[in-house]
């Protein structure tokens, strides 16, 4: 069967490692930081991007791109890689195409440590962000791009705006520009929303999250769809389209074909920067890969339930769900993730921050934890935590209220969440 035919469970199950005759069955764990060969040739031809081949875990391991190709066929992208966080995952897709000088447009509403990583390291090295409403006009969006920008970024289910971005609407305002369109897909994951099919040209992961699943292992992984034409826009994209002197010469795009994003963010940024995950942990996040498609629809089922339950609540003040008829963004989250958003609801107690903070407290089986997105119910009050550098109007901005409770519903029972919530409401 063409790998791409087959399902998303199939996917999940049995994408990434192939084992021939005699092989484990299961995905093995390659403890090793170095690859042996013969001969001083065969070595060198390695150094040289003239063979393929393992030779140092820091550029590439066996079991972290068995795990990486399981990702890049989930998203239905043609090369991915696996990072050490999805910070760092974010870091490299932009750094990848962006440097001193450069600009890029970016979806306002972002998880907090992106918009930090973006708004404030970023900067520091000479790239600069202009942070759109994503819900703006074309015609607003497009007054942001500079001659200089680079790419265009969002969050497909933003943590913790959770509006939906439209895709298809920052696809055609990036192409039109001669840009990207780069999404970080971790809240939906592709079991929920597949950004290529709308237009998105690179797919960025925190795979901490649903991905692992069970809060075990922190990681990240970058995909490419392969379709993006760097070399029709080869001005914009030097580092793509011209000669790389630190490997004699050697062209991207003409080297390396539609993979010629991804290779160059393994042999020029991993061999720099060094992000790469322990083998050890992309073994886990195998095994959590592994259930995702079972995990994701009772994670939109229990949110469901929960959403309908605060937002009959007297003291609840509001909730957000985009999976939730009446919520502002459920269209938008029926066109683009009809089988369901994630787990994650946010909404806010009548009484404001304080009120909010007293019920977090109040919680007995719900946890108080810096995590979103795992197996085990957990809540965070972002405006304290994740989100606690920003100042009030930035998190306005971010979409953020400042009583806004993020609530990461996990695949317990919902009948025993709900006691919880309301036993702590009460
Ligand atoms: N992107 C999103 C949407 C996130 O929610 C997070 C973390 O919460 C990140 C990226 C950063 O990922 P990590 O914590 O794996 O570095």
């Amino acid at each position: 069967m063409v790998m791409s035919q087959r399902k998303r469970e199939t996917i999940c199950v049995q994408g990434g490692w192939q084992p021939k005759k005699g092989e484990p069955r299961v995905l093995p764990i390659y403890q090793s930081t170095t690859f042996k060969y013969e001969t001083s040739e065969q070595m060198a031809e390695l150094f040289d991007l003239q063979a393929t081949g393992y030779f140092y875990t820091r550029l590439q391991n066996p079991t972290n791109d068995a795990v990486a190709a399981k990702i890049t066929e989930l998203e239905g992208g043609v090369a991915g890689m696996l990072t050490s966080s999805g910070q760092a995952a974010n870091f490299y897709a932009i750094f990848n195409i962006a440097s001193a000088g450069d600009h890029i447009v970016s979806a306002a509403t972002l998880y907090g440590g992106t918009y930090n990583l973006f708004a404030v390291t970023l900067k520091k090295l000479g790239i600069d962000f202009t942070f759109v409403d994503p819900n703006a006009s074309e015609e607003e969006i497009q007054k942001a791009f500079r001659p200089n920008t680079k790419a265009v970024f969002g969050e497909t289910l933003a943590n913790p705006a959770l509006n939906v971005l439209d895709i298809e609407k920052f696809a055609k305002i990036a192409h039109k520009n001669g840009v990207p369109l780069i999404v970080d897909n971790t809240f939906p994951t592709p079991i929920n929303c597949r950004p290529f099919e709308w237009g998105a040209d690179i797919v960025t992961h925190s795979t901490t999250k649903y991905m692992d699943g069970h809060a075990t292992g922190v990681g990240g992984a970058i995909v490419d769809s392969g379709n993006f034409d760097w070399a029709a826009q080869g001005d914009k994209f030097p580092g793509l389209t011209t000669p790389d002197n630190s490997y004699h010469g050697l062209t991207y795009t003409t080297a390396f074909g539609p993979a010629a994003y991804i290779v160059k963010a393994t042999v020029q940024l991993m061999r720099d920067l060094g992000s790469i995950p322990s083998p050890m942990n992309s073994f886990l996040l195998n095994i959590g890969l592994e259930t995702l498609h079972l995990r994701m629809p009772r994670h939109c089922e229990n949110a469901l339930k929960v959403a309908e339950y605060l937002n009959n609540h007297p003291k609840v003040a509001w909730v957000g769900y985009p999976g939730m008829k009446g919520d502002k963004y459920y269209a938008l989250a029926q066109k683009y993730m009809p089988g369901g958003t994630c787990g994650v609801l946010t909404f806010g107690i009548k009484g404001g921050r304080d009120a909010s903070i007293r019920f977090m407290d109040s919680l007995k089986l719900v946890a108080i934890v810096t995590h979103v997105a795992d197996a085990r119910s957990c809540v965070l009050h972002p405006a304290s935590h994740t989100h606690r550098q920003m100042s009030d109007k930035e998190l306005i901005e971010a979409g953020v209220q400042p009583d806004l409770i993020r609530f990461s519903v996990g695949i317990e029972s919902a009948d025993d969440i709900i006691d919880d919530i309301a036993q702590a409401l009460g």
